[in-house]
């Protein structure tokens, strides 16, 4: 039987997607080929590409709103560089949530001037600084909305003059927003979308070629946008499975109707934390992610008797990342609400042991 997957990233997908990709790299579309031995040019993957590209647009609700939808590589991380080459004239600014945001900061400084407008470093991340100002001179600012390691989530954005910018690798198609208030928003694949090997920029092309900055042609967001995210050789077995992802959240309702499972699956996990003796959550509550929930052992002695139970019942991938320690169950859209009740039945098996 399938394990209960609770891994970070790369993470669980839909079982029914597992099974069309796999059918696809046998032979793909019924053309006696693999998905992966085709062109990249041919009209079976522009299809492919240009669907994947429409149900991103209509899932964050941006179609005619002037953005482009760019399949990429080089992660998140890469974004982390592109986002300062492309926007970057004097300096920007970056709030500070976690290990992801500090990454970008790192990279930005490459660059221009980075004015960190607030950090939660002082408690090991397990907060969302609120009511910093936000300075009138800057070329824009970076938040990442989800922080993946220490699981907390940013629901509420400052007003500002300038474009906004966002790393949402790891809860980007998981809740309703008015994404259009952000000029970029960028995700790694692996955490929501598909596999690794792809990451989603969307562009809002009016905020692009400011900078006065000759840009190297794999950097420039205008030159992929251009291409239609072909400038290059794209990577055409995780844009497949992002476009059969996105297809089966569309089948299942959308963003409106995944949020509601995800909300369900958060409370049904974090009320057990909050309830059960045993255990405590790392994050603040009110800042506390629907997609990577922390917690901890209250007493550490119990950790060999909680891991037998977890194996017992084929809990994967729910070690906490070692800078916060404990656990740490991802419940990203693809995850069952049965699997997080085989995580709550394990914690509950626990208290009656210990
Ligand atoms: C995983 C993650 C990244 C890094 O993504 P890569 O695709 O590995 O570069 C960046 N930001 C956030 C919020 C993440 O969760």
């Amino acid at each position: 039987m399938k394990k209960h997957n609770f891994s970070a990233g790369p993470c669980i997908l839909p079982q029914d997607v597992f099974q069309k990709a796999s059918e696809a790299i046998l032979n793909f579309n019924n053309l006696d080929l693999s998905l992966i031995e085709i062109s990249h040019r041919s009209k079976d993957f522009i299809a492919v590409m240009e669907q994947a590209q429409q149900l991103a647009l209509e899932h964050l609700g941006l179609e005619g709103k002037g953005y482009k939808i760019l399949f990429l590589q080089g992660g998140a991380s890469m974004q982390f560089i592109n986002v300062p080459f492309n926007l970057m004239k004097n300096k920007a600014g970056y709030l500070n949530t976690g290990t992801w945001a500090s990454k970008a900061i790192k990279e930005a400084k490459f660059v221009g001037e980075v004015v960190e407008l607030a950090s939660s470093k002082d408690s090991n991340f397990n907060y969302i600084p609120k009511g910093y100002d936000v300075p009138t001179d800057l070329d824009y600012i970076h938040f990442t909305t989800n922080n993946t390691i220490f699981g907390t989530q940013v629901k509420e954005f400052p007003e500002a003059n300038c474009p906004l910018v966002c790393d949402m690798s790891s809860d980007i198609f998981s809740r309703q927003m008015d994404f259009s208030k952000f000029d970029i928003i960028y995700a790694g694949a692996q955490k929501n979308m598909g596999p690794a090997g792809a990451t989603l920029v969307a562009v809002k092309e009016s905020v692009l070629g400011k900078t006065d900055r000759a840009i190297p042609s794999m950097l420039d967001y205008r030159v992929h946008a251009e291409k239609d995210s072909m400038f290059n050789t794209p990577p055409v077995f995780a844009v497949y499975v992002s476009m059969l992802t996105l297809q089966w959240l569309k089948d299942l309702g959308g963003v409106a109707a995944i949020e509601k499972k995800n909300q369900a699956k958060a409370e049904l996990l974090y009320n057990e934390i909050d309830r059960n003796p045993l255990f405590k959550g790392f994050a603040v509550k009110e800042d506390r992610s629907s997609m990577n929930a922390t917690f901890n052992l209250v007493d550490q002695a119990h950790k060999d008797s909680f891991d037998a139970l977890a194996k017992e019942a084929g809990l994967n991938g729910i070690n906490g990342h070692r800078s916060v320690g404990g656990y740490r169950a991802s419940l990203y859209n693809a995850l069952p609400i049965e699997s997080v009740q085989a995580l709550v039945d394990a914690m509950q098996e626990l208290e009656r042991k210990a």
